[in-house]
């Protein structure tokens, strides 16, 4: 990939441990990768992809299973070692606008899915080619992918995938629908 902008590493202290943090600038979005000082020593790192979702990430939102997923993600990385790549794809790749759109339609009745075809986008519109040039940039060229999401796996085709840890979340009353279809039409494996 061409036009990326990378920053300096800084450190990153946090309630789960301490961590590294890189930045990586496309021309629109910025991401970020987090991880352990010991990570180059790791020879297959638990790597989790993080989709930005401001809602449940920042706001708390029980909506979905966003920001439990992170917290849990990089409570274990700190204690395992490895990355956490925090990518600004919001909404699935459609935006905070289309999201909050999408919500709205969901009060009214249709599920996760149903509400993002109503506004024109594919279920999942999510691209992984700066996720690949992040480890590619790191040299990390196999590890243990945290997820939950079987279309990761697939997205990250020239990196070796030693292992996959699932994650596991308690659901509750308001994301209960939203877990099923995700498992029932996305094929996660909850
Ligand atoms: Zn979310």
């Amino acid at each position: 990939m061409n036009n990326i902008d990378i920053s300096q590493i800084a450190t990153l202290p946090t309630k789960y441990g301490t961590f590294k943090i890189q930045a990586f600038k496309e021309i629109e979005k910025e991401h970020l990768a987090v991880f352990t000082d010991d990570l180059k020593q790791i020879d297959a790192p638990i790597v989790r992809v993080h989709s930005e979702c401001l809602t449940g990430d920042a706001l708390g939102s029980i909506k979905c299973d966003c920001g439990e997923q992170l917290h849990a993600a990089l409570e274990l990385i700190a204690n395992e070692g490895g990355m956490l790549i925090y990518h600004r794809q919001e909404g699935r790749n459609i935006g905070l606008l289309n999201k909050v759109n999408a919500y709205a339609l969901q009060d009214k009745g249709f599920d996760t899915v149903e509400a993002n075809h109503q506004l024109g986008f594919k279920a999942d519109e999510r691209t992984y080619e700066v996720v690949e040039f992040i480890l590619k940039y790191f040299g990390i060229d196999k590890l243990k992918l945290l997820t939950n999401n079987p279309r990761k796996i697939e997205s990250l085709g020239n990196i070796e995938i030693v292992e996959r840890l699932p994650i596991k979340i308690e659901s509750n009353p308001h994301n209960e629908g939203y877990l099923k279809v995700k498992k029932d039409q996305m094929g996660h494996l909850l």
